[in-house]
């Protein structure tokens, strides 16, 4: 795993790397979520270890930690509207603004990325 989060980070030519600062357990969400937390890599040191194998290639990264309790998860990044995240729309949920089908995944990438813009 930490050799995938490696390669990702080295092909993409990133030089800052943003992740959200998740202590989840999948105790008390709902089932959906609670599976979905579940199957998460939980191993400590991760994305640390991928770093490692970046910066031993030759291409140093700044591992940025943010806290996800300033930033709105239900904006949606192209138009500003709210992303209407129900139970069972972990992966793609509406935008209520103009109607349009939201990956959450890459919404949330987009405004984690965003803070160091
Ligand atoms: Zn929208």
């Amino acid at each position: 795993m930490p050799q995938a989060i490696a390669s990702v980070i080295i092909s993409s030519n990133a030089a800052t790397l943003v992740v959200e600062d998740l202590k989840l357990k999948s105790r008390g969400l709902p089932t959906g979520l609670a599976k979905a937390v579940s199957t998460m890599p939980q191993q400590p040191g991760l994305v640390e270890q991928g770093l490692v194998i970046c910066e031993a290639n030759g291409h140093p990264v700044q591992l940025v930690r943010q806290s996800t309790q300033t930033l709105n998860f239900k904006m949606h990044t192209e138009c500003g509207g709210t992303i209407d995240r129900i139970i069972g729309q972990w992966d793609h949920a509406p935008c209520l603004q103009y109607g349009d089908r939201v990956n959450t995944h890459r919404n949330a990438a987009i405004l984690l990325a965003s803070i160091i813009q």
